[in-house]
């Protein structure tokens, strides 16, 4: 995949994410990014957030700092998609004091072709959000940038 990778939100979204780990604060939160990809090679940005479908963190042994996705969680926030016509393109989890920058543990546990968000929360308010994609061959977790889009998106 060339060039620069962009992950399109609505603002609305963006904030959802942002109040999910707010009030999830001090643990993290998680859950997946529902929205469309399209197989088009363009200048544009073609893979787009829509909805959120927020998951519990089943980590009870360190909720703070590492958040898993069940093989269950992947089939329920795809049905989830599906009905509404969109499909998982991504994962959002937060970083309660910490930045938002990835862990060994989220890059051992990230899948290829997926968006990785993650917020950063620091004394129970949002801080950064940046999003991640590891590429085909594991080697590189790299930033992709996220765009907001104002208006028309719903
Ligand atoms: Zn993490």
């Amino acid at each position: 995949m060339a060039g620069e990778n962009k992950l399109w939100m609505s603002g609305h979204v963006a904030e959802k994410i942002r109040a999910h780990g707010a009030e999830t604060y001090p643990h993290e939160c998680c859950g997946a990014l529902l929205g469309r990809d399209s197989e088009v090679e363009s200048q544009d940005a073609l893979r787009e957030v829509l909805g959120l479908f927020p998951l519990v963190n089943r980590r009870d042994d360190s909720p703070h700092n590492r958040f898993s996705v069940t093989a269950e969680d992947v089939h329920q926030a795809d049905k989830f998609a599906q009905a509404q016509g969109l499909e998982v393109i991504g994962w959002y989890h937060s970083h309660p004091d910490h930045p938002a920058r990835p862990s060994q543990y989220d890059r051992d546990h990230a899948w290829p072709w997926y968006s990785y968000v993650i917020v950063s929360v620091h004394n129970g308010a949002p801080q950064d959000m940046t999003s991640w994609r590891l590429s085909d061959d594991r080697e590189e977790f790299s930033p992709e940038g996220i765009e907001i889009r104002h208006g028309a998106a719903v």
